[in-house]
């Protein structure tokens, strides 16, 4: 099938209705799916919302022993998954088998561990009003709406996905247009007889995403850029549908003059460089310490000369994305063009396929888009700075604020520096793993998202929280009701100073 009939006359052009999807590491195609209109996604959320009052009502523990047997599953298809994953995104199969499959293995278990406790009510103290009882439900929302990026496609659809269905949610999944297939393999982890239209998978660009939008799920999480984001909010305003966004990030590595400087360079390098830097929260930008600098950037040169690139056991594949390229020579152009040197690489390798060269830069300051924008490429630029103050101060300078990381010899420094760091997350010294603690809540601060996955935050958010009070004992009528005693007015005045005035208060944990 063709995307367009009637090549060379325009009025016979047709919206195309399927999507392509190819190898990035040879350019060769691979499937084609269908581009799902907006009614077709509307019957995708009937159908899950027909089934999501019965899986909410089955309980955590049904639940939980659904979402082990699909974990099973997966660990049995962990081979066919690999190569699902590694033909759509050129990735080596390690990184897919290490950052896709086991990072979703933790998910599940973190909140087949966890998620009865998280989600169970809570007793709330009433205060003045001891003759009731209060306490906190957490009820699942829906059907939430999963909208997520080519990068990590089986890890960023899989875990709010999993997270909404440990919470009693069902879910209807757009996968990113570039990786279609990947979504399509999760649709058959979830294909049982029991649970069958529990996750719904719809294949399609934007306007499938958008019509996900405004089709009347309860949440939309979206991952993805900080441009579409925002149209992902803006859609949402209209029917007031709360999002939960995981968007871009330029993510600043301080490295100290007191780092362990060879454990700072392998970190950077395989911080910039894993997935081909196609990670939100690869090692965007550094900044080091003068004193360190000149031995920090010749061992990261000689480390990233020695990165293996695609083949069998290599140490990083291909870039996904066609345009993601092109805003990396971008990037790079504009950088040398105010001044910037390339130490390393440069340039696409010349062979079929998205092959880039990992890249080392210097002479960089924040006038440069390689500074301040998301490049999600292999490219690692250097600034050598000052102090860590300064450091400090150029990390916070961003409309971004996902991942972190500072390195430093001095625990209280390096705690100092990450309390003292914008951004949703920080490693010291350490980049991106973060992530793989799944009881942390991960997102962003600023442009970088709204919201969290991961660890109890992550799981509540796909919940709605009802608040109930009721009766401690049978009262025929409250103090405060109709008509009001005549000297209630007294009365208030002397309960308040008996109960509060001058009285010591300490934090609780209630
Ligand atoms: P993208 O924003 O282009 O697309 C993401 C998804 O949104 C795709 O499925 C796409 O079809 C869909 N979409 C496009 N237009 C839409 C619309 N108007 N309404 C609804 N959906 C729409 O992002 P991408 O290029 O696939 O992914 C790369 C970006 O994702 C980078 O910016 C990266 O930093 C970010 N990202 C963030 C995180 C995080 O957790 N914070 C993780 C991975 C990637």
């Amino acid at each position: 099938m063709s995307l367009t009939s009637g090549a060379g006359t325009d009025q016979a052009r047709v919206p195309p209705e399927v999507i392509e999807t190819r190898d990035p590491r040879t350019d060769t195609l691979l499937a084609v799916v269908p581009d799902q209109p907006a009614h077709e996604v509307r019957s995708a959320v009937a159908r899950a919302r027909a089934v999501a009052p019965v899986w909410a009502a089955a309980g955590p523990r049904q639940r939980r022993d659904h979402l082990l047997a699909v974990r099973d599953r997966l660990i049995d298809r962990a081979e066919l998954l690999t190569e699902t994953i590694v033909a759509e995104t050129g990735k080596q199969p390690a990184e897919a088998l290490t950052t896709e499959l086991m990072a979703v293995c933790e998910t599940i278990e973190w909140y087949a561990r966890n998620a009865e406790r998280v989600l169970a009510d809570r007793a709330v103290a009433p205060g003045t009003l001891a003759h009731k009882r209060a306490w906190v439900r957490h009820e699942p929302l829906g059907v939430v709406g999963v909208i997520s990026p080519w990068n990590y496609p089986f890890t960023l659809s899989m875990t709010p996905l999993v997270s909404a269905l440990f919470a009693g949610n069902a879910v209807v999944l757009k996968p990113s247009e570039v990786t279609p297939t990947v979504g399509l393999a999760i649709a058959e982890l979830f294909d049982d007889d029991r649970w069958g239209n529990l996750v719904q998978v719809v294949t399609g660009g934007g306007a499938t995403g958008e019509a996900l939008v405004r089709s009347g799920v309860d949440k939309v999480v979206f991952t993805g850029s900080v441009a579409t984001g925002k149209r992902v909010m803006a859609a949402a305003a209209d029917t007031l549908t709360p999002v939960l966004l995981e968007l871009g990030g330029k993510d600043p590595m301080i490295v100290c003059a007191d780092a362990d400087v060879e454990r700072a360079a392998r970190g950077a390098v395989w911080g910039a460089f894993q997935n081909s830097g196609q990670t939100c929260m690869s090692v965007e930008r550094v900044y080091v310490e003068r004193a360190v600098a000149d031995e920090f950037i010749r061992r990261v040169v000689v480390l990233t000369g020695d990165i293996r690139h695609g083949g069998s056991g290599g140490d990083i594949g291909s870039m996904t994305f066609a345009p993601q390229v092109d805003v990396v020579e971008a990037h790079l152009a504009d950088a040398v063009g105010k001044g910037a040197r390339v130490l390393v690489g440069g340039s696409r390798i010349e062979r079929r396929g998205l092959w880039f060269e990992p890249t080392v830069v210097v002479d960089v300051d924040h006038r440069m888009d390689l500074m301040t924008e998301e490049t999600f490429g292999p490219v690692l630029p250097i600034m050598v700075v000052d102090d860590a103050e300064e450091a400090l101060r150029l990390a916070n300078d961003s409309r971004y604020g996902l991942n972190s990381s500072v390195w430093t010899g001095d625990r209280a420094r390096g705690e100092d520096l990450a309390a003292r760091i914008q951004a949703g997350n920080v490693c010291i010294n350490d980049c991106i793993v973060s992530y793989a603690i799944c009881g942390l809540p991960f997102g962003g601060v600023k442009e970088s998202g709204i919201g969290r996955v991961h660890g109890p935050e992550g799981l509540l958010e796909f919940t709605a929280t009802k608040s109930v009070m009721a009766p401690r004992f049978a009262v025929p009528r409250e103090p405060w009701w109709f008509p009001v005693p005549r000297h209630l007015d007294r009365l208030a005045v002397l309960g308040m100073r008996l109960r509060f005035r001058r009285r010591r208060v300490r934090s609780s944990h209630s």
